[in-house]
């Protein structure tokens, strides 16, 4: 394996997040999908993983609820390279009081490179693509030269 790459392992880190009005939503994907997410550790915003936990009979490690920080948990998480998949239903009808930190969780998603998932037709996509069932080496960008170069002070 590369130093400019991670692997994913074949058992996934993934974080399930979905807007009040998207719950449902989530809910139903996930129930059809639940075999597929059993082979995964599960992680959650506050309200969805509990939810989640309780309907699919599933572990699912909970953060803080999205409005308080939950959001903002699994950005760090990603960054740090702890989550490997973001299953996000965000609702594209509401504004909300936390909505920077869905635009940064979104931003660090792609920093990252993970696999996102923001709708259902997308979530079945991934779940059913066969580098979700195994190993999978995410290419990790190098953005030093870049942030170098966009830097006015040498450090
Ligand atoms: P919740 O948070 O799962 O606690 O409702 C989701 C969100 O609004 O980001």
């Amino acid at each position: 394996m590369s130093q400019n790459t991670v692997l994913l392992p074949e058992h996934k880190r993934v974080a399930l997040v979905a807007h009040d009005d998207r719950k449902q939503d989530l809910l139903e994907w996930a129930r059809y999908n639940r075999e597929a997410l059993s082979r995964h550790f599960l992680y959650g915003t506050g309200t969805t993983g509990s939810l989640m936990q309780r309907e699919l009979g599933l572990p699912v490690t909970p953060f803080m609820s999205g409005p308080l920080g939950g959001d903002q948990q699994i950005g760090a998480k990603i960054a740090e390279g702890t989550l490997d998949v973001l299953i996000f239903f965000w609702d594209p009808l509401e504004s909300h009081p936390h909505d920077p930190d869905v635009r940064a969780l979104l931003r660090v998603a792609v920093l990252q490179n993970i696999p996102v998932a923001m709708n259902r037709s997308t979530a079945d996509f991934l779940f059913s693509s066969p580098l979700m069932a195994g190993e999978y080496e995410r290419q990790k960008y190098d953005y030093a030269e870049r942030l170098q170069r966009n830097r006015r002070i040498d450090i």
